[in-house]
C-alpha cells in the first residue's frame, strides 16, 4: 500500500472521528425538554425541513415569547394548562 493511501486513510479517517464527536459532544450539551434556553419559556415545535432530516434526534423549536430558535433534546414536555393565554410581550 502506498504511503499516500495510508496518509490519506489515516488523516480521513481522524477528520471523520473529528466530526462524529463534536455531534456527540453537542448534542449532550443541549438543554433537554421543551424550555426555551433564553427565557424558560415554553417552546413550539416547528417543521424544519433540513435540520429533521440531518439530525432526526433533536427537537427544532421556537419559543414565541422571545423569538429564540433552535435546537432541544427530546425530554419532558410541560403539561399545557386549559387556562394558559398566550402572549407575546415586549
Ligand atoms: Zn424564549
Amino acid at each position: 500500500m502506498s504511503e499516500l493511501v495510508i496518509f490519506s486513510l489515516v488523516f480521513g479517517g481522524f477528520f471523520v472521528l473529528r466530526g462524529i464527536a463534536a455531534t456527540v459532544f453537542f448534542y449532550f450539551i443541549l438543554p433537554e425538554g421543551d424550555r426555551c434556553p433564553n427565557c424558560d419559556g415554553v417552546t413550539l415545535r416547528v417543521q424544519s425541513k433540513g435540520w429533521n432530516t440531518l439530525l432526526p434526534f433533536v427537537r427544532t423549536s421556537w419559543c414565541y415569547e422571545c423569538d429564540w430558535h433552535g435546537l432541544l433534546r427530546h425530554g419532558p414536555l410541560t403539561p399545557v394548562s386549559p387556562t394558559r393565554e398566550f402572549t407575546k410581550t415586549p
